[in-house]
């Protein structure tokens, strides 16, 4: 059989015989209307698109609605908009799904036409791959005007863009295209498009590089607004095929020269909504609140703080309208959401990825900690219980599990099954702010004085010059100045190679951080051997030492800088090197990468015992010496 034939021939079928349901008492009849469609792309490849209910909803035509007032019990909320000219007021329901499987919601209309309405869609499996997409909405008229309303827009008007929106996710599903991929209606701002081509040029002539400008150019010139309001650079990089971190540069760059604008958003540990979001740093607190878990956390920025960029609005306006704001697509770590009522319990079959999940209720604390690998229990009861609290420990459940739900407490509460692993995808404001050019470009980004946010573990560098008095005594103040300031160019020069940044310089002294303590330590050797090339026949040397751990991010004289006992163990490291060696800490020589490059052959690491200043307990230190190797 022909499988494209088939299912574009497959009619739209509106089952009429269950819309008649008996009359309820003083209500008026609820329509139910049943559609379904056979998809030729898997319930999992259609999922992001059909359970992104914000764009689908923005692709039927509905308008754009506004938020009223804070969420309320188990995340409902208020929204309105206005619909010809009528404004639409209602209570939503939480969305309520099973990933990649179904979802639904629940609206109730405080005003216009309809008093109550109930939306599903299925995603039925079927054994050649294909889905079976079932979707039924059942709507409650308020009015006389109800009863002509809804079966005039829900089952004629609505009834064809569900139909078309369907048919398309599915051609995108289909043809393996990613969600940045799929070209928008595309609308420039007066004298944007003139713009664009004169910035993209500009920034070519800067140097920049011509295949990232060029896919940058054409998502500007034809993506859809969706993908434009949030620029991922890694996501992109990864959809382009090019390097990571170029790609993210060339968005710094962009971003410097006004083709692009940043974004720091602020991410809930617990919901990961965005309770805050930032035009630069010094906008950011250290601690948030967030009104969907009614809780405050504080801001880290390895886990909590992203950064995203969107076209600068003189060129084009990226989508801020909201179309739905509480679908399964925007917190797409969620594989399921139920709400219970008191006592009941309730048996869901998702199917999920290995790895790490936790089950918690908006209610409750804490959570029970699942994970998911193939030799996993396949059936089993979670339960919510404020007497006995979540278990401790982790069970081990397989991919396709049968699970009940069970509310045991005296509250109606929302089950929440959501995946561990953050997107790697992001990239983290820890990340992007040891970035040279980002200091370079961005001088003035710092927080606000005195806010101290955390940005997990970097690896810090200082380095110092041996025997530069007797420089400056053998060849004189000028020539051994010139000297001085050119080791600084090789440093930085090393330093930016790696991904990393100087922090700043003091006397000849230089402090430098690094995400990850391999590439400081590749730096460091490459610096080194560069520098005796340069200056063998002076007896002036480069000292460098290197240290790993937890720091914490400050304002100091208006520039981003680091403080913390990471930060004063790592500057006691370069008194120990002799010149013609890096000395690393434990934390360094004990990462897996620097394992692997100290067992490349190239390298010879030294251990050493000693006593480091301010530090009571006796330190082991390793000396490490070789050639970097060169491209
Ligand atoms: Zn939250």
């Amino acid at each position: 059989m022909n499988r494209a034939a088939y299912s574009e021939t497959q009619p739209m079928t509106q089952n009429d015989d269950t819309s008649q349901p008996a009359l309820p008492r003083g209500r008026l009849h609820e329509f139910h209307y049943r559609w379904q469609w056979h998809l030729k792309a898997s319930p999992e490849t259609l999922w992001p698109l059909v359970a992104d209910t914000n764009r689908f909803n923005r692709d039927t035509g509905v308008p754009a609605l506004k938020k009223q007032g804070a969420p309320l019990s188990n995340a409902r909320r208020q929204l309105r908009l206005v619909r010809l000219g009528v404004a639409i007021e209602w209570e939503e329901e939480p969305f309520e799904w099973v990933r990649p499987l179904r979802y639904g919601v629940v609206r109730h209309y405080h005003s216009g036409p309809v008093e109550e309405m109930r939306i599903t869609t299925e995603l039925t499996p079927q054994t050649d791959g294909s889905t079976e997409l079932t979707y039924q909405v059942w709507a409650t008229p308020r009015n006389l005007f109800g009863l002509v309303a809804i079966p005039a827009q829900v089952g004629i008007i609505s009834a064809r863009a569900f139909a078309r929106t369907f048919r398309a996710y599915d051609d995108i599903a289909v043809s393996g295209q990613s969600l940045i991929d799929i070209p928008g209606s595309v609308d420039f701002m007066p004298g944007g498009r003139e713009r664009l081509i004169t910035l993209c040029d500009r920034l070519l002539e800067q140097g920049a590089k011509p295949d990232i400008i060029n896919h940058m150019r054409g998502l500007i010139e034809k993506g859809d607004d969706l993908a434009l309001a949030k620029m991922q650079p890694y996501a992109l990089a990864d959809n382009w095929g090019l390097e990571r971190r170029d790609v993210l540069e060339h968005h710094l760059m962009a971003t410097r020269s006004g083709l692009l604008e940043m974004e720091w958003d602020v991410l809930c540990p617990s919901c990961r909504g965005t309770p805050m979001i930032g035009k630069s740093l010094g906008d950011i607190s250290s601690e948030v609140h967030c009104e969907t878990c009614n809780m405050d956390f504080k801001v880290n920025f390895e886990r909590s703080v992203e950064l995203s960029f969107h076209p600068n609005p003189s060129i084009r306006e990226s989508q801020k309208a909201e179309f739905c704001i509480a679908g399964p697509q925007t917190t797409p770590h969620v594989v399921v959401q139920q709400l219970l009522p008191i006592g009941a319990e309730r048996t869901v079959t998702p199917e999920l990825q290995n790895g790490r999940y936790r089950l918690r209720t908006l209610g409750l604390r804490g959570g029970e900690y699942v994970r998911v690998a193939s030799n996993g229990i396949s059936d089993i009861t979670l339960r919510a219980s404020k007497i006995d609290g979540w278990p401790e420990g982790e069970v081990v459940i397989s991919g396709s599990p049968t699970l009940r739900f069970k509310n045991s407490t005296d509250e109606e509460q929302l089950f929440i099954l959501e995946r561990l692993a953050w997107s790697d995808h992001a990239v983290t404001a820890a990340e992007v702010t040891v970035l040279q050019m980002f200091r370079d470009l961005f001088a003035s980004e710092a927080l606000r004085p005195g806010q101290q946010i955390s940005v997990g573990s970097l690896a810090i560098v200082f380095t110092d010059l041996r025997g530069s008095t007797r420089l400056y005594n053998s060849i004189g103040d000028a020539p051994a100045f010139g000297l001085v300031m050119d080791h600084f160019d090789v440093l930085k020069e090393a330093i930016t190679a790696e991904g990393g940044a100087v922090i700043k310089t003091i006397g000849d002294a230089v402090m430098a951080v690094f995400s990850r303590p391999a590439p400081a330590l590749r730096a460091m050797l490459r610096a080194q051997a560069q520098f005796t090339d340069a200056l063998g026949h002076h007896p002036v040397k480069l000292k460098a030492g290197i240290h790993y751990g937890p720091c914490i991010a400050v304002t100091l004289n208006d520039r981003l800088d680091y403080f913390g006992s990471t930060i004063n163990k790592a500057s006691r490291l370069e008194g120990f090197s002799s010149g013609e060696d890096v000395v690393i800490s434990k934390d360094v020589y004990d990462d897996p990468e620097v394992d692997g490059l100290l067992h490349s052959g190239a390298f010879n690491a030294e251990v050493f015992e000693t006593q480091i200043k301010g530090f009571d307990d006796q330190f082991a230190l390793y000396r490490v010496s070789g050639q970097a190797q060169t491209q």
